[in-house]
């Protein structure tokens, strides 16, 4: 629990217990009531504001606490680059249950990581909070203002029921773990950046559709625009990101947010039918452009979508050559899922992300290691048509709303690591920056 949630508590009570006493007086008809009830209801309506947002926000833009070239997310920095802290799950006396989104997933896909010998407890990296400056500067002092009051947050994350509890409840039940998980992905991009094995996961954060003042379809924060911001203005060497989308719905929020500025592209796959068909977001010169767009629907096959990866991926890779693959690797594509309609079964959604990490040539086993060593052929191929360099690639988990999804996931970076030796990778690195 943060100072700010314990501050919210405290003066919560007190408000409880000074509206107790303006109307125990107003029933006993003691005079002089009416400043006190003004002040009351003035301070209520103005704290979220003085504590969340327009104050403390502008205070730390002032500050400039986001210094480029520090690892300033980085709480605990373990040997192996997947980035998780079990306080990424939302939970909320059980309402949580009452939304199609799997909570859970980010401890059920660690454990099963785990459970399945790719990595130890202990070795993850775990996040710290975001600083109020870099949150400000994506998503803008407002809009952060505006979240102190809950209810808008709730409006945002589609989720009514929270809306019956107070707003410090909703920040401490729900919006910090998606604060921390955004840190995560922020975290994810610079330990792709910094390290030489140059990949890492983040098990959690990919909300897509958040952006500078707004949010909605379950995202409050964007953290890929955050970390993209963080990989191109924090002294990390990255000259131009790739921000590669393939959760079944669209990314609209980076694209709005990111779109115009010349050192990003964007690939973006997904269905056309759903939400947020955000025609302005796609026009962005980043992905109308430099990048590319593809549509998929129930029915076309997971053949189809995989040709146009192997296809468009390496030749936007080989023309833009960008540092970093900033990879949101949604798993909502997953046949059945309530909010998708792409149906891709498991073997495609592995074979994807696997893809993209052939692509980017990461691994002991990857791009350009000999044969001998156990590069495949496949591998090998897509690596040289995407230019013969190897990429930092930096991944978010973002949609995926089944029980089946977190097996999903750890089976689909399981199979990675078996087949280009990730983790090896990672550990035959230099000493992990900061631990
Ligand atoms: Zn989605």
């Amino acid at each position: 629990m943060r100072w700010t949630t314990l501050c919210d508590f405290a003066c919560f009570a007190a408000g409880i217990g000074v509206v107790a006493w303006l109307a125990d007086g107003a029933a006993r008809g003691v005079p002089g009531m009416g400043p006190w009830i003004a002040a009351t209801a003035a301070a209520w309506l103005l704290y979220p504001l003085a504590l969340r947002g327009g104050v403390p926000a502008a205070c730390a833009c002032l500050a400039g606490d986001d210094a480029p070239g520090t690892a300033s997310c980085l709480g605990r920095a373990g040997g192996v680059p997947v980035v998780f802290s079990p306080r990424y799950d939302i939970t909320a006396c059980g309402l949580e249950r009452a939304h199609p989104f799997d909570s859970t997933k980010y401890s059920r896909v660690f454990r099963t990581l785990v459970d399945a010998g790719v990595l130890e407890r202990g070795e993850e990296c775990v996040p710290s909070q975001l600083s109020l400056a870099q949150l400000t500067r994506a998503q803008g002092w407002w809009w952060l203002a505006r979240l102190g009051y809950g209810l808008r947050a709730v409006m945002a994350l589609e989720l009514p029921p929270l809306g019956f509890l107070p707003s410090w409840a909703v920040w401490w039940r729900v919006l910090e773990p998606m604060q921390l998980a955004s840190a995560g992905t922020v975290c994810a991009a610079e330990l792709a950046l910094a390290r030489p094995s140059a990949w890492a996961i983040n098990l959690g954060g990919g909300f897509h559709h958040a952006r500078h003042g707004f949010g909605h379809g379950f995202c409050v924060f964007n953290d890929l625009t955050m970390a993209a911001q963080r990989a191109l203005d924090g002294g990390f060497g990255c000259r131009r990101l790739l921000y590669l989308d393939l959760d079944v719905h669209q990314g609209d929020g980076i694209e709005r947010d990111m779109g115009w500025d010349p050192r990003v592209a964007v690939v973006d796959a997904f269905h056309p039918g759903l939400f947020p068909g955000d025609a302005a977001a796609a026009a962005c010169p980043a992905l109308a452009e430099r990048g590319a767009r593809f549509f998929h629907r129930a029915g076309d096959g997971g053949d189809r979508f995989l040709e146009w990866l192997r296809t468009e991926l390496p030749r936007v890779l080989a023309a833009f050559d960008p540092d970093l693959v900033l990879y949101n690797a949604g798993s909502d594509v997953l046949v059945g899922d309530p909010l998708g309609g792409m149906d891709l079964p498991e073997s495609a959604v592995c074979e994807r992300d696997a893809i993209v990490f052939r692509c980017c040539g990461v691994g002991a086993r990857g791009g350009a290691a000999s044969p001998a060593l156990g590069t495949s052929p496949e591998g090998a191929r897509l690596f040289r048509a995407s230019g013969g360099r190897r990429r930092a690639v930096a991944m978010a988990l973002s949609g995926g709303y089944q029980a089946e999804t977190a097996g999903v996931v750890a089976r689909s970076i399981a199979a990675m690591d078996a087949e280009l030796g990730l983790v090896e990778a990672a550990k035959a690195g230099e000493a992990p920056a900061g631990s």
